[in-house]
């Protein structure tokens, strides 16, 4: 069994994934995921970079209910689903990136908090490779994934 990337373009690697992002050539001005073009400046020139693995969280919410299926790609059974927690975090100095979080405990979350990048398993596909996408991690003081 393989891990795979949901989407192509959107991190670098399943063994050391970093986000894949745009940065405006004219204004710097960072934009996820990639675009060919800045909504800070209209310039129409970006190149991609690999965006920051921590950042802090800037606001969550915990998904309490499947997502509507399609486009969600993960579990939608409403009996076997498991609620997780969505926020943007705020990479320093580039932009806010809206993923899923790894602790849906709202007791857990709290604006400000450290985060770090990290892959989820998000289903199994019919060649039985487990298809994984990015996420958030909260992290404590000493830098550990909790
Ligand atoms: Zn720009």
């Amino acid at each position: 069994m393989a891990r795979v990337p949901v989407a192509d373009g959107v991190f670098t690697s399943v063994d050391d994934p970093r986000l894949i992002g745009s940065k405006c050539d004219n204004c710097g001005n960072h934009m996820f995921p990639t675009q060919g073009s800045c909504p800070k400046c209209a310039g129409t020139s970006t190149s991609d970079v690999e965006l920051e693995t921590r950042g802090e969280l800037w606001t969550w919410t915990v998904q309490g209910y499947p997502p509507k299926a399609p486009p969600y790609l993960g579990d939608a059974d409403p009996k076997t689903f498991q609620p997780f927690g969505v926020g943007y975090v705020e990479l320093p100095g580039q932009v806010k990136v809206e993923a899923r979080l790894t602790e849906a405990d709202p007791e857990k979350l709290k604006i400000g908090m450290p985060m770090e990048l990290t892959l989820v398993p998000l289903y199994t596909n019919d060649d039985g490779d487990e298809v994984v996408t990015f996420a958030f991690a909260p992290i404590s003081e000493n830098g550990e994934q909790s």
